[in-house]
């Protein structure tokens, strides 16, 4: 079955129950796939055949559903562009996919129209008010449905961009098959899996596979009901989960650390939440106890990338350990391998405490095998023959994360390792120092960058988010490591910020504050 065939069941299995609640306004599984058959007519209406891209550059709406299901129907590929993208980071996204038409909000047009003249797109659809030379997409729907088009496991149904671990963004090629694989296997961790009656909170951005595969597609597959947000909010995802009973969250740690902070943390109502699970980048200890400490459900971690789209690891409420990015999903080979591509084999149990020679002897680079694993790069040769390692009859990914496992077959994941800092020949995984710096009462949000230092090569710098009225000073920071780390780890420059550079997936950009282009 194609992506499109497992929503089509669900549709036929509970027609009648809600598949998209979006402020206060519901659609059942019913209307939302005719609207998806009308959206793949009108597709078709414009010339749209299958291979054609077709850009989705929205917030989380129920329409960025509709667009993504009824790309699918009518067999394109659908490229997923940030909302917070502007004409620079466009061009590139459609310049290099290719994509024939976008569908976005009147207040991004302009961002389209600048860059438009250099590339393919014929037709841009905007959800809202009808904004000259687009269609509104009500308007724009046609008055029949239609669709399926044929489509193979193999054939190509979504080409996010990632910059993976080199600069200018990269177009991932996911088929049918990885979409559909992972989003099936994503709720493995979830007891009894995703259900007909859950309630999903979709906050994590849609154009991000993360929210694509496990929050949108999972529910979908399954009859639950999804909840768009068009922005992370506390106080309205808190309100959400109150008044909706929502059941299941997937989120960020950055959300989940703005969560736990709130004054009132402690007297929001979560005993709806049957599961609730943190990825995109590394969750602190300090987060996943606190969060422990408030709530009755259980904080699990997991983690993925674009390239696997994205799903590899998870922990499940029974089966869990702190510190760890949990086990591979069922179907999903890991190793952590050496720089010959030996396997390294894994510590009796972990977490373990982590100083520089004993990670050196326990650490590699976390590869992964399995049907979620992309077809390749969009056009490119160079970066497809780095990414991958034929070995045992298995094609290999590299993540470019170095990690750990142990014999329970839990997973660590250290840091990327790009990020790691060589100052006077120590290596500093900026991991670490965070995790210690989020320890301190007075610290809210910490990220750790190598800079440039004459006489080490790097030297290791902290951004710090210090907690509403705290006054730690620099010096008082730079002792707390000092006392607590080995002394080469510690930052030898603190700077205070209001905020950290953050992606919508919680990513600390770690490029701009290392200055870095
Ligand atoms: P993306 O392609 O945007 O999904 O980013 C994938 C990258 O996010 C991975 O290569 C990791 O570096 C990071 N990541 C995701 N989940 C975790 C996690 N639980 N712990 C540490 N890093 C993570």
């Amino acid at each position: 079955m194609n992506l499109t065939e497992h929503v089509q069941r669900a549709v036929a299995d509970h027609p009648e129950n809600v598949a998209i609640h979006y402020e206060g306004r519901e659609q059942t599984y019913e209307e939302f796939w005719e609207r998806t058959g009308r959206f793949a007519a009108a597709l078709e209406r414009e010339g749209i055949e299958p291979d054609d891209r077709v850009a989705i550059y929205l917030p989380n709406l129920p329409q960025f559903v509709t667009a993504f299901h009824g790309i699918m129907r009518a067999g394109g590929i659908v490229v997923p562009m940030n909302p917070q993208y502007r004409s620079r980071e466009l061009e590139h996204l459609l310049g290099d996919s290719g994509a024939n038409a976008v569908v976005t909000l009147p207040s991004l047009v302009e961002h389209v129209e600048d860059v438009r003249e250099d590339t393919d797109v014929e037709f841009v659809v905007t959800v809202g008010a009808e904004t000259e030379p687009s269609t509104e997409f009500e308007d724009f729907l046609a008055d029949d449905t239609f669709g399926p088009v044929e489509r193979d496991d193999d054939d190509v149904a979504c080409q996010p961009y990632t910059s993976g671990t080199t600069g200018t963004p990269k177009g991932v090629l996911l088929t049918h098959e990885n979409l559909y694989w992972d989003a099936d296997v994503a709720d493995a961790p979830i007891p009894d899996g995703i259900r007909a009656d859950d309630r999903h909170l979709g906050v994590l951005p849609l154009f991000h596979i993360y929210g694509m595969t496990v929050t949108m597609n999972a529910t979908l597959f399954n009859g639950g009901a999804y909840y768009p947000m068009p922005e992370w909010e506390a106080e309205e995802a808190v309100s959400l989960i109150e008044d909706e009973d929502v059941t299941l969250v997937h989120a960020v740690p950055a959300m989940y650390n703005d969560l736990i902070s709130q004054p009132d943390a402690a007297e929001f109502d979560f005993s709806s939440l049957r599961f609730v699970n943190s990825g995109g980048s590394g969750l602190p200890m300090e987060v996943l106890e606190t969060w422990d400490d408030l709530y009755d459900v259980p904080l699990c971690e997991g983690y993925g990338l674009t390239e696997t789209s994205p799903v590899t690891h998870a922990n499940h409420p029974d089966d869990r350990r702190p510190g760890s990015i949990g086990k591979p999903l069922p179907g999903v080979d890991a190793r952590i391998v050496d720089d010959d591509f030996d396997t390294v084999a894994p510590v009796e149990e972990g977490p373990v405490d982590e100083d520089e020679a004993a990670l050196h002897e326990i650490t590699g680079e976390l590869v992964i095998a399995g049907p979620n694993v992309m077809k390749g790069y969009y056009e490119r040769p160079e970066a497809n023959e780095e990414a991958f390692t034929e070995a045992d009859g298995k094609r290999w990914f590299h993540t470019g994360d170095v990690g750990y496992h142990d014999e329970d077959g839990f997973f660590y994941v250290v840091d990327r390792k790009k990020h790691m800092i060589v100052t006077g020949g120590y290596n500093v995984y900026p991991r670490e120092v965070e995790e210690l710096l989020f320890e301190h009462e007075d610290v809210a949000d910490a990220a750790v960058v190598g800079i440039p230092d004459e006489r080490r090569g790097e030297t290791v710098k902290a951004f710090v988010v210090r907690t509403p009225d705290a006054d730690v000073t620099e010096e008082e920071l730079k002792q707390f490591c000092l006392d607590n780390l080995a002394p080469y780890k510690h930052p030898r420059e603190v700077e205070f910020v209001q905020e950290l550079p953050r992606t919508t997936t919680g990513k600390v950009q770690k490029y701009e504050l290392a200055g870095e282009e």
